[in-house]
């Protein structure tokens, strides 16, 4: 049977380019990039050569603005973390929206235990941040803020601009995950007056195992892993030189390929969820058009998304209902919630992220595959009930 992976946002293959590159980094150049010997210093060139290319792909001042972490997690705390602890002096109070991703939400319900107010700022039903509220509750007294830019779970672009002028009126730091949205549309850190970004590298088809944590020059934050002073300090232990050279090709491929693979994605996904919606009692979660290019996400209304997931790789189609992070938990998405989805219809959902392996070839199936799961499963299901 044929697979069709349709789940990129959880995890995606590594560009063979971006392996041939980045391979001799695991075999022969092995060198510890803080050794002063010759093979040390080859490690440390690689890793400054990644850090020119990341700069460069979301237009960063310098390089000197890049730190690599382990992972979009870590990027995420340590900018909050980071941020709210280095600038406590001018006040204790965190703000996020409310469908960030739960390494943005658990820092700050971590600082809130230790008396920091934090508050959480709600969106519109298509996911949509309200600005309105955004502008009441950013005060002189909040350390950072942080918006994604767009979201994993439904697509939704966030009005990232809007957001960073309210924010810098009142002279706040503004926090950007941008690991969902980074290689599928442009990111301008200073066009955007961005202070901090997350990025993730196999998000980008770059190897698991490194994050890059974007900090505009003058924006103070301090570090969360203390230890041999890495990263100008700000993330102590030994580079992964593969991931983060690995991170760094993949993001200037990223940067070279995006507009036209984009594009051809969008068709793709506007296909499937033209083709989803048909089916009775279907809705589209997210946004209709501010969305990302490659993302397609539906709920079907009486059924539960771990069936959905199931029985659509029966077919050989990987798809997921939620977040990968917490699609252990039958708890439903506090995303799907956010958007005022009652629990029932949260626990239906469809997440599609598609990649490079994808192509019109596959939306026959797809559709196919999606029609009989959800005829399937409700001709099962005490809680369907089908409009008349
Ligand atoms: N932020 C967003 C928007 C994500 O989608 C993810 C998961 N891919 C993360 C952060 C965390 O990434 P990781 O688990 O690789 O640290």
């Amino acid at each position: 049977m044929k697979r069709i992976y349709l789940d990129h946002a959880s995890s995606m293959p590594v560009d063979p380019r971006v392996l041939k590159l980045a391979e001799s980094y695991l075999i022969t150049n092995y060198g510890n990039p803080s050794s002063l010997h010759s093979v040390g210093l080859d490690a440390k060139q690689a890793i400054e050569d990644a850090r020119k290319k990341i700069a460069d792909f979301i237009n960063a001042e310098n390089e000197n603005c890049i730190i690599f972490t382990g992972s979009a997690t870590e990027s995420n705390n340590l900018a909050i973390r980071g941020a709210a602890l280095r600038n406590i002096t001018q006040g204790k109070s965190v703000v996020a929206s409310a469908i960030e991703h739960i390494s943005v939400l658990n820092p700050m319900k971590e600082l809130q235990k230790n008396g920091f107010t934090f508050t959480i700022i709600p969106v519109d039903s298509t996911g949509l941040l309200d600005l309105e509220l955004l502008a009441k509750h950013v005060t002189k007294n909040t350390t950072v803020t942080s918006v994604m830019y767009a979201n994993n779970e439904i697509g939704t672009i966030e009005p990232i601009h809007e957001i960073s002028n309210i924010v810098h009126e009142k002279g706040i730091y503004l926090h950007v995950d941008a690991t969902a949205a980074a290689g599928r549309i442009p990111i301008d850190v200073q066009k955007e007056k961005i202070d901090l970004l997350t990025l993730s590298s196999n998000d980008l088809y770059g190897p698991h195992g490194a994050g890059v944590l974007y900090i505009k020059p003058g924006v103070k934050i301090q570090s969360v892993l203390l230890g041999g002073g890495q990263e100008r300090g700000l993330r102590s232990g030994t580079e992964n030189i593969f991931a983060i050279v690995g991170m760094g090709e993949a993001a200037h491929l990223a940067g070279k390929e995006m507009n036209t693979e984009s594009k051809r994605l969008t068709t793709i996904r506007d296909t499937i969820i033209k083709d989803l919606l048909q089916i009775e009692d279907t809705y589209l979660t997210g946004h209709p058009t501010q969305r990302l290019p490659h993302h397609a996400s539906v709920r079907f209304s009486g059924i539960e998304g771990e069936s959905i997931l199931l029985n659509m790789d029966m077919y050989g189609i990987q798809i997921s209902t939620g977040s990968a992070c917490s699609s252990k938990t039958l708890e439903p998405s506090h995303v799907l919630l956010a958007i005022g989805l009652k629990h029932e219809e949260a626990h239906g959902s469809m997440v599609i992220s598609l990649g490079q392996s994808n192509t019109m070839t596959d939306v026959p199936t797809i559709k196919k595959a999606a029609k009989e799961t959800v005829e399937r499963l409700r001709q099962l299901s005490p809680l369907y009930q089908p409009k008349r």
